[in-house]
């Protein structure tokens, strides 16, 4: 009998706010252990918490981003446990009324775009993080009450490579919206994924199996991938698989049994009476429908439908996008926006991350962090986009070459200067002088009797030999065409 995994993911995201959930308390990540802790996020007797505005905003914002419904009710629960990271004995979460819910993420999968369903985002706050010494523990309450976000997802995920694709599409429109910064390094990201396996075709659903402790994305693909051939494993040789929750061991690549899986009611959660419920009104979804921003796959569709993109390029712009931002306004007025793509990724990009490099290794050996570093970025550069966009100008229009036009560039990034200027200063312009160019054709036929000869004898690859020649006696300023048009007709005649 053939099978099939079924897989639906919970990911955890740290929002990006400036303080904390329901305190003043910076939500930073780096500083000495509780340091930024406070009676309220310690939960020490007597406190109470005032839920963080942008917190709600940037939930309901992710509502937007993932087409979900925004329901004019939610409220705030405490889920109750005890365990060290919760100096509280309960979670502030919301359990039964989620801020937003029912939305779908498309991204692109196997050359296709696949769908993935969203059963809620709710807002609930971090705990605090345990550190195991060889014979103590420390906890840092640091993160305690940092807001956290948790997107559930439908069990529509099939494979490993699709779960990894859809939290990759996640994490992009994460980022786009200014959510967060999803930074793995630093626990922003984590995620706990549910699996469960069936014969092929069957309707019902096989016992869900729930895996912790994956701290990047590859780690979720690779634990996947284990626990699917495991559980199949299990089944095909007549075993019974039971609700539990495993734990990830990335070093050995295995999964490992934690316990038999908890369920809701074990929680006894209640609604939080120290809070409101959360009703937003009319005007203030207005506000925060205004930060909707266009999703990542959409742009990358229309960057390859308005402007003829190659899809790697359109990719290009997807992953980078202060890159693409840069791009659009020149693609926008130029009648060709393929070469402008081609200059903003192979000659604008590199030369800001040449720059980037030299700046690091300067700086670096000042004794600075990177943390601290001073790099240069696009919207710092010496010459405005316009200026980019004239010099596109003059190699469509065939005033200066494209070797030309790769030093006007050199200098125009150091210095900052037109791209006229230069090409005046270095009496860059091409040579479109059919006299000019014939006196240089005859004197590298002259000098090079051997490829003369080659193409004579049909050896078609010896022309390029001698084009380069006379590029090389105009100094780079010969119209490339206009050379191989008067060599051929030379050779031939
Ligand atoms: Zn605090």
């Amino acid at each position: 009998m053939e099978y099939e995994a079924v897989i639906g993911l919970e990911t955890h995201v740290q929002l990006k706010t400036k303080s904390k959930m329901w305190c003043g308390c910076a939500n930073a990540f780096g500083a000495e252990p509780n340091t930024n802790v406070c009676p309220v996020c310690l939960g020490l007797p007597g406190v109470l918490p005032v839920a963080n505005e942008e917190a709600l905003r940037l939930t309901v914002l992710t509502g937007y981003l993932l087409n979900c419904t925004i329901p004019r009710h939610a409220k705030f629960d405490r889920k109750n446990y005890f365990y060290p990271d919760a100096s509280k004995n309960y979670q502030l979460t919301q359990y039964d009324q989620p801020s937003t819910a029912h939305g779908f993420v498309d991204f692109e999968f196997n050359g296709g775009i696949s769908r993935v369903r969203i059963t809620r985002a709710h807002l609930e706050e971090d705990v605090g993080k345990l550190t195991h010494f060889d014979r103590t523990s420390g906890v840092d309450f640091n993160r305690a009450g940092v807001p956290l976000m948790e997107i559930v997802s439908e069990p529509d995920l099939t494979s490993a490579d699709m779960a990894y694709e859809y939290l990759n599409a996640l994490k992009d429109i994460l980022i786009y919206g200014g959510v967060s910064d999803c930074d793995m390094e630093k626990g922003m990201v984590r995620c706990d994924v549910n699996i469960s396996v069936r014969p092929v075709g069957a309707k019902e659903l096989g016992a869900k199996i729930e895996i912790k402790n994956m701290n990047s994305f590859s780690g979720v693909r690779r634990a996947a991938e284990y626990e699917i051939a495991r559980q199949i494993e299990v089944v095909k040789n007549g075993g019974k698989l039971k609700q539990s929750t495993r734990r990830w061991d990335d070093v050995a690549g295995v999964t490992e049994e934690m316990r038999s899986k908890e369920d809701a009611h074990d929680y006894r959660y209640f609604p939080e009476p120290d809070l409101m419920p959360f009703a937003p009104t009319d005007a203030w979804l207005a506000d925060v429908q205004k930060r909707v921003v266009e999703l990542p796959l959409a742009r990358k569709q229309r960057f390859i439908t308005s402007y003829q993109l190659p899809a790697g390029d359109a990719e290009v712009f997807k992953n980078d996008v202060a890159l693409g931002n840069y791009f659009e306004p020149i693609a926008k007025q130029s009648k060709n926006p393929k070469a402008v793509a081609n200059w903003v990724i192979n000659n604008l990009r590199a030369k800001v991350t040449e720059a980037n490099e030299r700046e690091k290794a300067e700086q670096g050996a000042l004794g600075l962090e990177p943390a601290d570093m001073q790099l240069t970025s696009l919207t710092d550069l010496k010459f405005k986009p316009e200026a980019l966009a004239e010099l596109i100008g003059l190699v469509e229009g065939k005033s200066i070459s494209n070797s030309a036009a790769q030093q006007v560039f050199a200098e125009m990034f150091e210095s900052g200067k037109a791209p006229a200027a230069i090409v005046q200063e270095k009496g860059l312009a091409q040579v479109s002088d059919t006299g000019v160019i014939e006196k240089f054709c005859d004197d590298a036929i002259a000098a090079n009797p051997n490829p003369v000869a080659d193409y004579q004898a049909g050896k078609v690859a010896a022309l390029n030999s001698l084009k380069g020649q006379v590029m090389k006696l105009s100094k780079g300023k010969a119209n490339p065409a206009l050379v191989g048009e008067i060599l051929e007709r030379k050779l031939k005649g």
